[in-house]
């Protein structure tokens, strides 16, 4: 009887799961395996608190559901090579099979224990479950990678087939009862304190919550996606990120549904959302081309750049949502309460702390990373580059988003300011974006008291603003790459 491995990683579902698919046509035994390693897809040494929190319920739910399949999912700790040799020596497994990740350290780590394998005469079978094109095979037509969006996205869509994904298997085989592994509780990725408490209500990690999603986002929102999705306050994003980051969905299937939709008929958001996915794609082939960018700026002259050193009190009013910027710290608090952030705030954000506060854009990465629960090595990186002006088609340095003008901009009568901020939510909305500039006694009127209720602002805007043209002009002239 011929025995396979199936090592899971961030391919957490069984519906459209190229390795599984391939495992089960040519094997009797299936062993569904997940490792548990430490901290490995991050820069920062350990894994984010809040993917953690989603990490565990995953493995739950993908654990459930193998065992409603007849199968049953085996999550070791530990080294990955070691876990593997100890098992393949429990069960002569021929034969290992994956999904292929795409950050530094990973692809690292696959590289050396393919090597082994092989050196050991078992096969290794590695698949695309995540990317609608690998990093290696979309590229420009000289050859080299893609440096802007536009023309990779353009040429992406393009030549995209389609596609149709593989169904959910029916059955799976029995795994034997001699194979010892952990319950995912054991692995403590629940965190100590009571943070995470407003995630339950909103999230459903596992395939059945992006199925739930994907959904909700086509019935409901995709429709108008394309003018909405800038607006924080309406749920009228898809909200896969997390179940995206932890392949609980494939890109496939999200694609095969965006066909349905627009074949029916013009879904104008449709579009939009696709190229949005796009920049999911274009986040994974800048990871996998430019690998030091996790630490390092993209464009080199930001290596230089004359950041502040004695920020640490603006940083922890930053994260607390305790700026005196109602749009920054509504969306600093979303991040704290449910583990995500609107896009839209997520880039307001990302400028303040970078272009007004003067604060090195990894620090800001460095606590989405540990805050948000879709925390992903390869978008945070772009998005955080992005923000500050340093990566990829980035926003140019001197774009500097004024918080008070995004915030009327986007958030025009202040309903998502008044659900994150309670305490100036009596305010009107011309005044909710701009309270510092109201008298003692216009505030005293709707109970606010400024400095006491809700801080004063951090910092001027005017001369952070100037501050940070002033900084970039130290940089300004230096060749890029
Ligand atoms: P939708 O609007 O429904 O978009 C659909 C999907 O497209 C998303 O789920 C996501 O997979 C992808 N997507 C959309 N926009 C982007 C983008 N700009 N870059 C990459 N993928 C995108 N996204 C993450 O998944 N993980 C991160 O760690 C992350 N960090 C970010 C940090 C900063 C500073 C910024 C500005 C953006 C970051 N993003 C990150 C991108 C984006 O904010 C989220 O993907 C999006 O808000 C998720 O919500 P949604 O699923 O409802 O998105």
């Amino acid at each position: 009887m011929t025995i396979c491995i199936l090592w899971l990683r961030r391919d957490l579902r069984l519906d459209d799961n190229p390795a599984l698919v391939a495992a089960i046509r040519s094997h009797k035994r299936v062993i569904p395996l997940y490792i548990h390693e430490k901290g490995l897809s991050s820069s920062f040494g350990h894994d984010g608190l809040a993917s953690r929190w989603w990490l565990h319920h995953s493995l739950v739910s993908l654990s459930e559901e193998l065992s409603r399949k007849g199968s049953r999912l085996l999550i070791r700790s530990g080294e990955a090579l070691e876990v593997i040799k100890n098992l393949i020596q429990e069960t002569s497994a021929e034969t290992v099979y994956w999904n292929r990740l795409y950050t530094p350290r990973e692809i690292e780590r696959d590289r050396s224990i393919k090597a082994w394998l092989e050196g050991q005469h078992i096969k290794v079978s590695s698949h695309n479950s995540a990317l609608l094109k690998e990093p290696w095979v979309h590229r420009k037509p000289d050859g080299a990678p893609y440096r802007v969006f536009t023309p990779f996205w353009k040429s992406l869509e393009q030549s995209l087939s389609p596609d149709l994904p593989d169904a959910c298997p029916q059955a799976l085989p029995e795994v034997p009862d001699n194979l010892l592994g952990e319950s995912p509780v054991s692995l403590g990725l629940l965190p100590k304190i009571s943070w995470d408490e407003g995630f339950y209500s909103i999230w459903k990690p596992g395939e059945e919550g992006a199925w739930r999603n994907l959904d909700q986002f086509t019935n409901q929102a995709m429709s108008g996606y394309g003018h909405e999705r800038d607006i924080p306050s309406l749920s009228s994003t898809s909200r896969l990120s997390p179940h995206l980051r932890f392949g609980e969905i494939s890109i496939r299937r999200v694609f095969a549904r965006i066909r349905e939709v627009t074949e029916e008929g013009n879904v104008p958001g449709a579009l939009t959302f696709a190229k949005e996915l796009g920049w999911r794609e274009f986040a994974n082939h800048l990871l996998f081309h430019y690998p030091h960018t996790v630490e390092e700026p993209l464009d080199p002259r930001y290596t230089h750049f004359p950041w502040r050193t004695d920020f640490e009190s603006d940083l922890v009013h930053w994260q607390r949502g305790m700026t005196g910027f109602p749009i920054i710290d509504a969306g600093m608090r979303e991040l704290w309460a449910t583990g995500w952030m609107h896009n839209r705030v997520r880039m307001i954000v990302a400028s303040f702390l970078t272009k007004n506060l003067l604060i090195p854009w990894q620090r800001g990465a460095e606590w989405f990373w540990d805050t948000l629960v879709d925390a992903d090595l390869a978008a945070n990186t772009l998005g955080w580059q992005w923000s500050s002006g340093c990566g990829a088609d980035a926003a140019p340095y001197f774009r500097i988003f004024n918080p008070i003008l995004q915030g009327e901009k986007f958030d025009a009568e202040g309903r998502y300011v008044r659900q994150w901020v309670p305490e100036i939510s009596r305010l009107p909305a011309t005044w909710i974006h701009r309270p510092f500039e109201r008298s003692h006694a216009e505030l005293d009127a709707f109970g606010v008291r400024l400095g006491e209720h809700y801080p004063l602002p951090i910092v001027d805007l005017a001369n952070s603003r100037k501050r940070a043209l002033d900084a970039y002009e130290v940089i300004r002239n230096r060749q890029t790459a």
